[in-house]
């Protein structure tokens, strides 16, 4: 999360956090703590209910649960998503407060904002340069570290938490493009899924800070967290995955706010990054370093190709 500036995560956009659909937990559902999955809802036969006896038998006490019984924590974004605002601290960063029960198993994918790419598996489009619009609504401005024509917009499919196909964007340096292409075909392989991926709008950075964003982005022309110098980012020379299920984290600091409890990292919850896991090597192979093998930090979500 170097790209982060001192004043809010990488904010939803509301329309985007409040997002009606409700999506059913599909292949990530039962991979994690079962303590706060749903109870099975025992069930009998209509013919065996009512006239059950001694000698029916018991109840089914399967342990797999029922998605369709029941909503499943985590798997529809609260409706107050990226809608409240946190108290500023006095580095302008929101106050770090503890997870919200309602995204400590956070597995919802937000609606996509851009139209399908063709296709039924893995796709991607490279545009290089960026389009004017697709400029237009990022954080790119003059006197940003790259030219706007360096920028590549890259469109691909990913995973979702609900374990279907999106498409979603990226606005990264053009030198890196198809390498990002090859990682996210790794990623999508892997069935690794991803919450959000669009491009950082330039009226999120001067939003207050929610502490509860998640997109996937690169381009972001903002200084580095506690720094007045530009993060890769700036470049379009890292990425940021999952940010609340990989935060930054950096003494007290924990970004975005409301993620500490994916500082559990013992307990493996969809969407997170796991040192030996498929994210790690999907960056490993186009030579890029995670930023949670720092040691003065963690920066869980974040890889770059210079180390930074
Ligand atoms: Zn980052």
């Amino acid at each position: 999360m170097g790209n982060v500036r001192p004043t809010t995560g990488r904010g939803h956009r509301a329309s985007a956090g409040t997002a009606l659909a409700l999506l059913l937990c599909l292949t990530a559902c039962g991979t994690d703590a079962p303590a706060v999955a749903p109870a099975p809802t025992p069930r009998t036969s209509p013919s065996a209910a009512p006239t059950s006896s001694p000698t029916s038998p018991p109840p089914r006490t399967s342990a797999s649960p029922r998605p369709t019984d029941r909503p499943v924590i985590g798997a529809t974004p609260p409706s107050w998503l990226g809608k409240r605002a946190l108290p500023r601290t006095a580095d302008g960063f929101g106050t770090i407060e503890p997870t919200p029960p309602e995204l400590v198993r956070r597995r919802f994918t937000l609606p996509d904002t851009l139209p399908p790419l063709p296709g039924t598996g893995f796709a991607s489009r490279v545009t290089t340069p960026a389009p004017a619009d697709v400029i237009a609504r990022s954080t790119w401005k003059p006197g940003c570290p790259v030219a706007a024509t360096d920028l590549s917009w890259v469109r691909l499919t990913f995973v979702g938490f609900d374990g279907k196909r999106h498409t979603g964007e990226l606005l990264v340096n053009k030198s890196v493009a198809d390498d990002l292409v090859s990682v996210f075909r790794q990623l999508y392989a892997a069935q690794f899924p991803i919450e959000e991926m669009r491009i950082t709008r330039a009226d999120e950075l001067d939003a207050p800070p929610t502490g509860d964003g998640n997109d996937t982005g690169a381009f972001n022309c903002r200084p580095t967290v506690g720094a007045t110098s530009y993060s890769q980012h700036a470049y379009g020379l890292a990425i940021d995955v999952n940010p609340f299920q990989n935060p930054y984290t950096k003494g007290d600091l924990v970004l975005p706010e409301l993620a500490s409890s994916y500082l559990r990292r013992g307990w493996v919850r969809p969407g997170m990054i796991e040192p030996d896991g498929p994210v790690v090597r999907a960056f490993d192979s186009i030579g890029w370093t995670w930023g949670g093998t720092w040691h003065s930090l963690k920066d869980l979500q974040h890889f770059s190709r210079n180390g930074t």
